[in-house]
């Protein structure tokens, strides 16, 4: 049987670092299936098709990945879809409390799901979905950080305003 790791998020939008984090749970598990939060109280910058299609987009080349879209509770989600567990990219001290908060939460939900944090590469352990749009924002460049659809989509999004290599 097959054994699939789930990697929630907003991805608002997808980063690299979310890339990586998919690239290592392939090493452990067989497949791996994106799940976008359609988090409307977040407030997302690009909306749920958006996201879906940046991912989907992001991780062509990669086989045994899908990409879903999920409201409501995860573990619902997880226990629908038959995933082994939920992965989850640590990037710093930082994002450990709440991270621990929600897998705690999850498994007092649902005990037969197990939550596995993972890495990033350290050179996208700064790197954020909130960074890059305030980067893209002001016009500055977010090559190397993101996908070049997302680029091309922050370009859209922000006027063609992000087109400056760094340091021009
Ligand atoms: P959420 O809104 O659920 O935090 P995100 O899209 O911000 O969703 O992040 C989804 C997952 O990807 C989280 O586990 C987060 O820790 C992880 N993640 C985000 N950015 C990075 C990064 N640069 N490196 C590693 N993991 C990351």
């Amino acid at each position: 049987m097959k054994r699939t790791a789930i990697c929630p998020g907003t991805f608002d939008p997808v980063t690299n670092g979310h890339i990586d984090i998919v690239k290592r749970s392939l090493r452990i598990f067989d497949e791996v299936v994106v799940a976008v939060a359609t988090n409307p109280r977040k407030r997302p910058l690009f909306d749920i098709e958006k996201r879906l299609s940046l991912v989907r987009d992001s991780v062509r080349d990669l086989s045994e990945v899908r990409v879903e879209s999920f409201d409501g509770l995860l573990v619902d989600y997880v226990r629908r879809t038959g995933g082994a567990a939920i992965v989850r990219g640590l990037r710093a001290v930082s994002d450990f409390e709440y991270e621990l908060q929600m897998a705690l939460m999850n498994r007092r939900l649902d005990a037969g799901i197990e939550t596995v944090f993972m890495m990033p590469n350290e050179e996208y352990s700064f790197l954020t979905s909130t960074i890059v749009k305030e980067i893209a924002s002001f016009g500055g460049s977010v090559r190397g950080l993101v996908p070049p659809v997302v680029e091309e989509a922050l370009r859209e999004a922000f006027g063609g305003r992000s087109t400056a290599g760094a340091g021009e």
